[in-house]
């Protein structure tokens, strides 16, 4: 889609740190880390959020690759987090899963 970061990211058209990269998800550095380890897991194919994501396929790829994340880089306790809509905090509005791990978490979150 354009002018969507995300699927700019996937593409290639602009740079990130890529840490996975499968036939249809691929999973990056956050650019600003609320964790000393913020990793971004998102589909190469848009969807705005959760609401559109229809494809139960595609939901199990993307929760393989956290499983392979994680496992890589030996991350035994993480959070994982969707934020869908902007009252969540959704603010870029390609579907991604937070990894978050490296730092106690608090419950409930804010
Ligand atoms: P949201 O609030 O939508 O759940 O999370 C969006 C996340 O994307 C934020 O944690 C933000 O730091 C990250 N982000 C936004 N733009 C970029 C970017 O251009 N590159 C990377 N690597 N992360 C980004
Ligand atoms: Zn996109």
């Amino acid at each position: 889609m354009e002018d969507c970061i995300f699927c700019k990211i996937a593409n290639k058209e602009i740079p990130a740190k890529l840490v996975y990269e499968g036939e249809n998800v691929v999973g990056f550095r956050d650019i600003n880390p609320q964790a000393p380890t913020h990793i971004l897991v998102i589909p190469k194919k848009h969807y705005a959020s959760l609401n559109e994501l229809d494809d139960v396929s595609l939901m199990g790829e993307l929760l393989n690759a956290v499983r392979e994340i994680t496992k890589k880089l030996e991350i035994q306790s993480y959070r994982t987090v969707i934020n869908t809509g902007k009252d969540a905090g959704q603010e870029v509005f390609h579907i991604h899963i937070h990894i978050l791990a490296g730092r106690d978490m608090k419950w409930p979150p804010g």
